[in-house]
């Protein structure tokens, strides 16, 4: 199947990103708007926990966040799954995108610096991503844990871009939606700044410039 991925569109119902109202003080001088704020993002991922705890009551998930980015997620999001009957497992991937000149057949060439320590053979491995925006590197991922032998893959991601989606991957969790902006915070950096912000910001800059950065 393309990309190895299925997808139940059942469990995916994110939640889109309205624009805030109450405004949060930001401590950036280039920091436009507060995108969402961290109440949203607290009550979202614990809506999105609930459901993941619920739908591995009778397993014992390897749950693997993406490095760096969905640090801060992975956080909050594994005590929201706690406890689970059976508990849960961690374990950590970095992977890094070639771009274009490596891509082939439409496959993202990946970089699995650190493919983590953990069997994943017969686990059922849940994928933490930040954000899913064109959709390779999730596909990909997906992919070679399907390759490594788990028993199954899904993903979580704190955000989804679908705008920008070239594959026709779609997370198994999502807890937002966002329009096509460059977004940081919450885990999400520009040149590694902003991953400590709280809350999820757009930086008032054309996001195809940033992206080429
Ligand atoms: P994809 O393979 O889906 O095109 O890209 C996923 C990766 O691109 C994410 O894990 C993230 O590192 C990066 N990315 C895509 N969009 C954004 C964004 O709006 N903000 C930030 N900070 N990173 C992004």
């Amino acid at each position: 199947r393309a990309c190895g991925v299925h997808r139940s569109p059942g469990r995916r119902a994110a939640a889109a990103a309205p624009r805030c109202q109450q405004q949060v003080a930001a401590p950036h001088q280039d920091i436009a708007e507060v995108l969402l704020h961290p109440v949203q993002i607290a009550t979202r991922v614990q809506e999105v926990g609930r459901q993941i705890a619920a739908d591995y009551a009778d397993r014992r998930p390897l749950i693997i966040g993406t490095l760096k980015g969905a640090v801060v997620f992975l956080s909050d999001l594994v005590r929201a799954i706690e406890p689970l009957p059976s508990g849960l497992e961690l374990d950590f991937v970095k992977a890094s995108s070639y771009g274009s000149s490596t891509t082939s057949s439409g496959d993202v060439a990946l970089s699995l610096d650190m493919t983590g320590t953990a069997d994943v053979a017969g686990r059922h491995v849940l994928l933490v991503e930040d954000i899913v925006d064109t959709g390779r590197t999730a596909a990909a991922l997906t992919r070679h844990y399907e390759q490594a032998g788990a028993a199954s893959v899904r993903m979580v991601s704190f955000l989804s871009k679908p705008a920008r989606r070239t594959t026709p991957y779609e997370p198994d969790y999502l807890c937002f939606d966002v329009p096509d902006y460059f977004v940081v915070g919450y885990g999400l950096d520009f040149a590694e700044q902003y991953r400590s912000l709280p809350y999820v910001t757009v930086l008032p800059v054309d996001p195809a410039a940033q992206r080429a950065a």
